[in-house]
């Protein structure tokens, strides 16, 4: 039976970063995104950020089922990348990661043309997942249903 890969998105799905960065940027409504990315530790961010939902044990248990997964995640400086990977590997989760850089789109990383899978909590990620062929799962905390995709608010229906 075709499996089809599974590609997860970090901040927001996985680890509840999202929240946080909008949260730390608004007390510097001064300075430009790009300013605030330059400066933000994201060692200090992934280590005082939840875990969403039990994403970890589940990508634990997919990985320990040989489940094809890998993350995919936007970043905006080497310093989020390292911090990332880190993170993930300190966690004992060893499937690929796939890093997008600023002014890319995922689709342009990998191309979903098989029908992969991609779980995030972007509509406009999913949405250009779809136009590229791909399956999008759109994962929302709180469980906020969205009319074009399917809505999970936790990894254990998918894996
Ligand atoms: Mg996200």
């Amino acid at each position: 039976m075709f499996e089809r890969p599974i590609f997860i998105d970090f901040d927001g799905v996985i680890f509840d970063t999202e929240k946080r960065v909008v949260q730390q940027k608004e007390q510097l409504p001064k300075i430009s995104w790009e300013e605030f990315f330059a400066t933000l530790d994201w060692f200090k961010l992934l280590e005082e950020s939840k875990v969403i939902n039990d994403a970890v044990d589940y990508i634990l248990e997919g990985q320990e089922k040989n489940k094809k997964i890998a993350i995919l995640t936007k970043i905006h400086t080497l310093l989020e990348m390292q911090a990332k990977v880190n993170k993930l590997r300190n966690c004992n989760i060893n499937v690929p990661i796939l890093f997008v850089p600023p002014h890319v789109k995922k689709t342009s990383i990998y191309l979903p043309n098989n029908g992969e899978i991609l779980i995030d909590d972007s509509i406009k990620n999913l949405k250009d997942w779809k136009e590229h062929g791909g399956v999008g799962i759109h994962f929302d905390e709180n469980l906020n249903f969205n009319s074009e995709f399917q809505t999970i608010n936790v990894l254990k229906k998918v894996l």
